[in-house]
């Protein structure tokens, strides 16, 4: 898509042409470029010194004290891969400190995940490197293992004889296996602590069991969030330097290592790493904020912040998206209290499904009355049935429908607002709600640069099982299940001109 212009671009152009007609002025940046970094520096430094509260980590092994006499302590990274505001790496550079031991980090590198492709593994590794270099400088000792963590990680657990080792949390079914297999391979002596630093509550704490809805998780979120909504210290430059010397990583070889389909290109409009996840946050904070609330449902404005690539590899933290738009909005204001809505409240909510429902990616994690009364409409007539290739074509009669998939396929993000239109369609066009569930996951997790992720899953769940929705008046295929067409978004946003930039196009697929 190299030399394409974005949805952002064009409303951008939009936006200027439509100044410059009524004489108005585009507004001016008010800050060099670069501002946010400078000032979550100075934040972070005026931070220095703050513990990590300890109810955001638990003890995933018997033992908790670090072993006596060993050469280090690990932060195995897995979820969270960034160097600042890490909660995880913060914990275990807090106990290598008091015990004056070097401080060391890995990432087991897997061949595969999921439905992920080189387009979301190519910025995984493009992000890496970036943490690669930072700890460099940090004097924290970065290794890149290649394999499966229950079969590397004991071992080099070992070999450095390390003393304690830290993880993050990812409450997908794969990562917690993983977590599960690698507390079976680690010695009876090194402790295992799991630190959630992707959540701003942990989430086993902001619940201990499935919520029906953002309506019975916003009231624990909301009375946990002054308390865990605080700002990170540094991750400083480590003073204790392990003993012998780190190989450097081949990224060559990291590449070559990974076998996914290296036919869904990388996507140009996204730099992969913490700082070009931070220029997006500021790109957001300076010129889409003050229109979230108003705009972020219109797929032809530029109001979201486009920050879910980054989130979603924890190249950047949710929690300090949050701190710097209250700091950058006025508080209270309608734009920002949206945000906190969606990048805690909804982005937790999904954590808090897949964590407590083993079923979250199947049509049996539905709540019965959607069960229920998708079954009551299996056998409902369906006016066109698509195949998977002709949706991952865009080859339906609806050119909205394949304006977005178009979108996805290459922009690699579909704008939220027509990614729920997008499901529900799927659901309309195929033979049973198992098989739209599957098709739509696939598709999310294929192409989208944030797919593979618990907000995938609920997004998809919502949409075709009603999933912290409620029931809606009966209607043919969708039974209870909330409707949405084509009429009602030309209702809401400018359909023609969402169409004219991303249809039709010849997509490759085979
Ligand atoms: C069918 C479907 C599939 C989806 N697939 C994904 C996915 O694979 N990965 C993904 O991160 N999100 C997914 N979402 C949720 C949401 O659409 C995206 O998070 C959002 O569009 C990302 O763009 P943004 O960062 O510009 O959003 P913004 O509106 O700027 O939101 C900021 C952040 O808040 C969180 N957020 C926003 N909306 C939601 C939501 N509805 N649920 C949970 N968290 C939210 C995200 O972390 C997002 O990055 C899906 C939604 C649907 C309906």
């Amino acid at each position: 898509m190299s030399g394409e212009k974005t949805s952002v671009d064009v409303a951008r152009k939009r936006r200027a042409e439509s100044a410059a007609a009524s004489g108005r002025k585009e507004p001016k940046l008010l800050r060099t470029e670069g501002w946010l970094v400078a000032e979550v520096d100075g934040l972070r430094r005026a931070a220095s010194g703050a513990e990590v509260n300890t109810q955001r980590l638990r003890f995933l092994s018997q033992t908790e004290k670090v072993k006596q006499g060993s050469q280090g302590v690990l932060y195995w990274m897995c979820r969270d891969q960034r160097v600042q505001d890490n909660w995880a790496l913060l914990y275990a550079q807090q106990l290598a400190l008091a015990e004056q031991l070097p401080l060391h980090v890995c990432f087991c590198l897997m061949p595969r995940f999921l439905d992920a492709t080189i387009r979301q593994f190519g910025f995984m590794l493009e992000g890496l490197r970036e943490v690669a270099t930072e700890c460099r400088t940090l004097e924290i000792q970065f290794h890149l293992l290649l394999g499966a963590a229950a079969e590397v990680l004991p071992g080099f657990v070992k070999d450095w004889a390390l003393g304690t080792v830290v993880t993050d949390f990812f409450p997908l079914r794969v990562p917690l296996q993983w977590v599960e297999d690698v507390k079976k391979g680690l010695p009876l002596d090194v402790p295992f602590i799991q630190v959630d630093a992707h959540n701003v509550v942990p989430c086993w704490l902001a619940s201990d069991k499935q919520e029906y809805s953002a309506r019975t998780m916003r009231g624990k979120i909301t009375k946990l969030l002054p308390k865990f909504l605080t700002e990170f210290p540094p991750v400083e430059k480590h003073p204790h330097c392990a003993q012998r010397p780190v190989a450097s990583v081949d990224w060559d070889r990291a590449r070559s290592f990974v076998k996914v389909d290296p036919t869904v290109g990388e996507v140009q409009w996204a730099r992969a790493g913490t700082a070009a996840g931070m220029a997006t946050l500021e790109s957001f904070i300076e010129q889409r904020l003050h229109s979230y609330a108003a705009h972020r449902n219109d797929p032809n404005c530029a109001a979201l912040s486009h920050l879910s690539p980054w989130l979603h590899a924890g190249q950047i933290s949710a929690q300090r998206a949050v701190l710097q738009v209250r700091r950058g909005g006025a508080r209270g204001s309608p734009s920002v209290d949206a945000f906190v809505e969606e990048a805690v409240l909804r982005r937790e909510l999904a954590d808090n499904f897949c964590y407590y429902n083993r079923n979250y990616d199947c049509v049996e994690g539905a709540y019965e009355w959607a069960r229920m009364s998708l079954q009551d409409h299996a056998k409902d007539h369906r006016p066109y049935l698509y195949s998977r290739q002709e949706l991952e074509g865009a080859r339906t009669g609806d050119k909205l429908w394949n304006a977005a998939q178009n979108q996805l396929v290459l922009e690699g993000k579909m704008h939220g607002f027509m990614r729920m239109y997008w499901a529900k369609k799927i659901l309309e066009w195929t033979s049973s709600p198992e098989e739209a569930l599957s098709i739509s996951l696939y598709l999310n997790d294929r192409y989208s640069l944030d797919g593979n992720d618990p907000n995938g899953y609920v997004g998809c769940m919502w949409s075709i099982c009603g999933i912290h929705d409620q029931g809606w008046k009966e209607r043919p295929i969708f039974g209870n299940i909330r409707y949405m067409n084509y009429n009602g978004c030309k209702r809401k946003f400018d359909v023609s001109a969402f169409e004219k930039q991303y249809g039709p196009k010849q997509l490759k697929i085979s």
